[in-house]
């Protein structure tokens, strides 16, 4: 299936920017007219797990979502500035119902919403990688194919994308 990055990420940027209104938190997506092959259901609820997360375990600053092409792939990027995940923590933090106590504690949640991201990327042969610096943030990487028929186009569109800075808040 054929899925529109910005059909796919606009609403869910304005959702959670409601979200964020709440706090000093910014949303900021960068992101042109990708075309990827997916699914829009399963990813949409990838994206969506991992951007509900951006935006509960970070306090203030900034949560980015990003797109850059990467060879026949999109690399689409979730950044945030929250509180990171220690390394001994993260290689559990997609496993059911584990959640790290020191950022959890108080805010909602069981502890599923990786499992569910990680049983649907592996389900769409999407691969996913997430780094975290304690104190500074996390970013969680997801790799998707691109449309053949928008690879030309993307092409087209490398240079605006390729010139883009990530902000100095980038945590690897
Ligand atoms: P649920 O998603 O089921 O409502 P949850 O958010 O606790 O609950 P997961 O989404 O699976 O569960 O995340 C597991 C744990 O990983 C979280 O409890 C939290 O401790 C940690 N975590 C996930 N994303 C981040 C993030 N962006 N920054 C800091 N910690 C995070
Ligand atoms: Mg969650």
């Amino acid at each position: 299936q054929t899925v529109q990055i910005r059909h796919l990420l606009d609403p869910l940027l304005d959702e959670f920017r409601l979200l964020a209104r709440q706090k000093a938190l910014q949303i900021r997506g960068k992101f042109s007219d990708w075309q990827v092959e997916s699914d829009s259901t399963y990813l949409r609820r990838i994206v969506q797990n991992i951007l509900s997360n951006a935006v509960k375990y970070t306090p203030k600053g900034k949560v980015l979502i990003s797109c850059r092409r990467r060879g026949g792939q999109l690399l689409l990027q979730i950044w945030d500035s929250g509180p990171g995940i220690a390394e001994q923590e993260l290689r559990h933090i997609f496993d059911d119902f584990y959640r790290v106590d020191s950022t959890a504690r108080g805010q909602q949640g069981v502890g599923l919403g990786l499992g569910v991201v990680q049983r649907m990327a592996r389900l769409l042969g999407h691969k996913i990688e997430v780094r975290s610096t304690v104190g500074k943030g996390t970013v969680f990487s997801l790799w998707l194919p691109l449309s053949p028929q928008r690879r030309e186009a993307g092409k087209a569109e490398l240079g605006t994308d390729a010139t883009t800075q990530l902000p100095d808040w980038t945590v690897c």
